[in-house]
């Protein structure tokens, strides 16, 4: 298993960054077809395509360590998103 997980589903491009996640498990919470954590207690994608886009966006952006970033499929990042960076 890498450091990162990659999925392409639909247009969207989902990576996770399983050097960064902490196991809450907040992205299985929203979206428990798409994640599941593996023996490390680490996420790593089940079936994302499985679940809607609204959905899975919605898992994605619940990470609370900014875990899993995705792109639309013009490459611009919309997950997590700039209405965050915004104080
Ligand atoms: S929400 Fe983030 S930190 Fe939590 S399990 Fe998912 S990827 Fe890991």
């Amino acid at each position: 298993m890498s450091d990162f997980e990659e999925r392409t589903v639909g247009e969207l491009r989902v990576r996770i960054d399983r050097t960064l996640c902490v196991g809450f498990g907040d992205c299985i919470t929203e979206a428990p077809a798409a994640f599941v954590l593996d023996e490390l207690g680490v996420a790593t994608f089940s079936a994302p395509e499985t679940t809607a886009r609204e959905q899975l966006l919605r898992a994605c952006d619940a990470c609370p360590v900014d875990a899993i970033t995705v792109w639309n499929a013009a490459g611009a990042q919309i997950v997590p998103g700039a209405c965050e960076q915004v104080p």
